[in-house]
C-alpha cells in the first residue's frame, strides 16, 4: 500500500511538442493518500487513461516524478512498482482456466500453493466466479471475462495499489450496481490505495471517498462528493456533478450586488468584497435546488420566465429565463409554479462567484 505523490507530471504524445494543446495532460501536481478509495472522474479523452499509465509505470511521462511513500518510482516498470491494474477490456489468457487467470498473479510472486488455492477461492467467491472456476476462459461471456479480469486485479493483497480504468464498461446495468458494492467492500477489508477511473458521476460519487475532477488534461480539484457538491472550485466542477448541474451567470459587481443583464443580485459582503479585487471574467455560480421560485416578487425576487416544467417524481426542473440566460431550478413536490413570469430569489449562503473559471475565495 502507498501514499502515491505526482510531480508537475506532463505528457504528449507528439515527439516535439509545442503548445499547450499539444499535450495530454498538462501538469499535474496531485497526492493519492495511502489506503485512500479515489476516483478519477472526467469526460472521455480528458487524459484519465494517460494518468492511470502514467502511475502504473506503462508509459513514462514527458516530464515530471511520480514518488511511491516518499521514494521516486519514475523509471520503474508496473512490477517493480507493485500495482494492479485492471483495464476496460477483459486481459485474460484465454486457454487457461478462471482458475489459472486468478492464480497466475499469486504463482508469479512465489505464493505457496495452498495460500494460492485459498485467496483464489476468496476471490472468486466474492465476485460470484465459484461456479465457472474451472471453465476456460475463452468460452465466457463479456461480463464474465471483466469480472475474471477484475478478480486478476484483486487477488494479491500486497500491491502498492490498485488502478481500475472504466472497468465496468462492458457489464451489464445490474451487475454494475452490485460490483461497485463489491469493490467497496473489498476496499474497506483490504484498505489498499484505489484509484478508479470513469465518466461516471453516479459511478465516482458512490464508490470513492475522494473525487479527482479531470478536464482537458487538468486535475482541476479533488474532494469528498459534498465538498464537489457545495464547493467547486471551478465551474466545470460545478457543470459536471450534479443534475442538472451548476447555473452560471455572467456578471458585473456593483457594491454588494451582481448585475446580469440589468437585475440585481444580492451577495453577501465577503464575497462581494473579494470579487471586486479579483480580474478576470466573473460569473455568480448556483444550485438549481437553491434557487426559490416564486409567484411574488418579495424582497430582492428577480424576475424571470418560466419556460418549461419537467415532472421527475419526487421534485421538477423548472426552466427559466433570465435576460438571455437560461437557469434550471429544482422545484420540491408540492410548491406551485406555472408557466410564464415568475420570481426568483439567490440564497446569499448558496452563491458562488468564479473569476476565469475559477471559484473567488
Ligand atoms: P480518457 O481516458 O480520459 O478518455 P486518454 O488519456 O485516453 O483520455 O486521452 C487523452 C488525449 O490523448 C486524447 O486527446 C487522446 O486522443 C490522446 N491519446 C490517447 N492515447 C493516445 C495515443 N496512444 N497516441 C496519441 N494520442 C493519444
Ligand atoms: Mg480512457
Amino acid at each position: 500500500m502507498a501514499r502515491i505523490e505526482l510531480h508537475d507530471i506532463t505528457h504528449s504524445y507528439l515527439r516535439r511538442p509545442k503548445k499547450e494543446s499539444d499535450y495530454a495532460l498538462k501538469g499535474i501536481d496531485d497526492t493519492w493518500e495511502d489506503g485512500g478509495a479515489y476516483a478519477l472522474l472526467g469526460p472521455s479523452g480528458c487524459g484519465k487513461t494517460t494518468l492511470l499509465n502514467i502511475i502504473s509505470g506503462l508509459l513514462k511521462p514527458t516530464s515530471g516524478r511520480i514518488l511511491y511513500d516518499g521514494k521516486d518510482v519514475s523509471v520503474l516498470t508496473p512490477e517493480k512498482r507493485n500495482i494492479a491494474q485492471v483495464f476496460q477490456f477483459p486481459v485474460l489468457y484465454d486457454t487457461m482456466t478462471v482458475f489459472g487467470n486468478l492464480a497466475f498473479p499469486l504463482q508469479n510472486r512465489g505464493v505457496s500453493n495452498d495460500d494460492i488455492r485459498r485467496r483464489v477461492h476468496e476471490v472468486a467467491e466474492i465476485l460470484d466466479l465459484t461456479g465457472v472456476i474451472n471453465k476456460r476462459a475463452a468460452g465466457l461471456t463479456a461480463d464474465l471475462k471483466q469480472k475474471v479480469s477484475l478478480g486478476r486485479g484483486l487477488v494479491r493483497a500486497d500491491v502498492a495499489a490498485i488502478l481500475f480504468d472504466e472497468p465496468l464498461t462492458v457489464i451489464d446495468p445490474h451487475l454494475k450496481w452490485h460490483l461497485r458494492r463489491k469493490l467497496k467492500e473489498i476496499h474497506e477489508q483490504l484498505k489498499i490505495t484505489l484509484i478508479y477511473v470513469t465518466h461516471d458521476q453516479i459511478e465516482a460519487l458512490t464508490f470513492a471517498d475522494q473525487v479527482a475532477i479531470m478536464v482537458e488534461g487538468e486535475i482541476v480539484q479533488i474532494g469528498t462528493p459534498q465538498d464537489l457538491f457545495e464547493n467547486p472550485a471551478h465551474t466545470f466542477v460545478g457543470y459536471f456533478i450534479g443534475s442538472p448541474g451548476m447555473n452560471f451567470l455572467e456578471c458585473t459587481l456593483e457594491g454588494d450586488t451582481a448585475r446580469v443583464d440589468g437585475a440585481v443580485i444580492p451577495l453577501d459582503e465577503a464575497t462581494a468584497a473579494l470579487g471586486r479585487e479579483t480580474k478576470g471574467r466573473l460569473e455568480i455560480g448556483i444550485r438549481p435546488m437553491y434557487l426559490d421560485v416564486r409567484s411574488d416578487p418579495g424582497e430582492a425576487g428577480v424576475e424571470v420566465t418560466v419556460q418549461m416544467i419537467e415532472d421527475q417524481g419526487s421534485y421538477r426542473i423548472v426552466t427559466l429565463m433570465l435576460g438571455g440566460h437560461i437557469l434550471r431550478a429544482k422545484v420540491p413536490e408540492g410548491k406551485p409554479v406555472s408557466e410564464g413570469t415568475a420570481w426568483v430569489h439567490f440564497p446569499k449562503q448558496w452563491i458562488r462567484l468564479f473569476a476565469d473559471g475559477r471559484v473567488v475565495t
